[in-house]
């Protein structure tokens, strides 16, 4: 094996330690930045543009305009309703820097991976007593592939277990160069028909079938994931339909039920973008669980959750 590269680069959008969620034990949550997939019910849209992006919260701004003359392009202006005009934003962050309330913030860092490890290190004790360890999550991971394989390596070195959550919306390349390197792969399935995935996720889903069964086969443990969404995938028949995908796949022996929730609106407000969903309501608590007795006629274990 090569040696590990604890100077690659990648950006990270957050950090979140002690989850209990994202794979067994007490885990930390690497969230990096980048995704292929638009899902209309994305609950973190800071996720999806690889670079770092600003968030900007009215309520919060004093209008004091410490920002204004930093900004290298003159990208900010009182008198547009957005304040930042996105299209000329070279993302510096040299307007959040400068904002005294936050009213600007910066989503997303280049880090190391010897930086990341630092982090990751505060939650160590916790892995060996739980079982636990590190999650890749985003965004989607493979996107950065080169820092998450690096990443995944080096926690293998201090011997701390990893997961990663994936879309599958890579090339087999990719798989066959980072799935080793993950003990818990966590698959996203969204929909099998091609024509619902397309028009709420913006990718052709037959990569992503391919993917899955190329994980399946290359990595020890895989669990297969699938957002339950109002209008696109709240059927029997369609999550009978991910059911009978996921029991083909060699290994895999669980299926989580995760139900929509709109949480993640108001950042599409910060970022000065639609929400896709509109007014769509949460999915209703009484719906998984007849979803949950779809998949265990399958055969699979089902959790809701996860
Ligand atoms: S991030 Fe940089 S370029 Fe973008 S608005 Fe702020 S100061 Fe201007
Ligand atoms: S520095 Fe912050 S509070 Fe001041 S005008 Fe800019 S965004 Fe608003």
């Amino acid at each position: 094996m090569a040696p590990i590269n604890y100077d690659q680069e990648g950006v990270v959008f957050d950090i979140q330690r002690y989850s209990i969620h994202d794979g067994p034990g007490v885990r930390t949550i690497v969230f990096l930045k980048g995704c292929p997939l638009r899902c209309r019910w994305c609950s973190n849209p800071e996720s999806q543009d690889p670079k770092p992006e600003l968030f900007y919260k009215d309520s919060s701004c004093i209008h004091c305009g410490k920002c204004l003359p930093v900004c290298p392009v003159a990208a900010l202006s009182q008198d547009n309703p957005g304040f930042v005009d996105r299209d000329k934003c070279i993302r510096c962050g040299a307007c959040a820097e400068a904002c005294p309330t936050d009213a600007l913030t910066r989503s997303g860092k280049v880090m190391t991976v010897n930086q990341v490890l630092q982090e990751v290190r505060k939650d160590a004790t916790h892995y060996r007593r739980s079982g636990g360890g590190i999650t890749l999550s985003g965004g989607e991971p493979l996107m950065q592939s080169d820092f998450a394989r690096e990443l995944l390596k080096a926690c293998h070195e201090q011997g701390w277990n990893t997961a990663m959550e994936t879309t599958g919306f890579t090339t087999p390349e990719i798989i066959a160069d980072v799935m080793p390197h993950v003990d818990h792969a966590l698959l996203d399935i969204k929909a099998i028909d091609p024509a619902v995935h397309m028009a709420n996720t913006g990718v052709d889903n037959r990569i992503i079938l391919e993917n899955a069964i190329r994980t399946a086969m290359t990595s020890k443990s895989v669990v297969v994931r699938v957002p339950v969404v109002p209008g696109v995938n709240d059927t029997e028949q369609a999550i009978s339909d991910i059911g009978n995908f996921a029991k083909m796949l060699p290994g895999v022996e669980t299926v989580h039920l995760l139900g929509y929730h709109s949480y993640g609106e108001n950042k599409y407000g910060l970022l000065n973008r639609a929400y896709p969903m509109g007014d769509t309501p949460d999915l209703p608590k009484d719906a998984l669980p007849p979803l949950k007795k779809v998949i265990e006629s399958l055969g699979l274990n089902c959790m809701i959750g996860g």
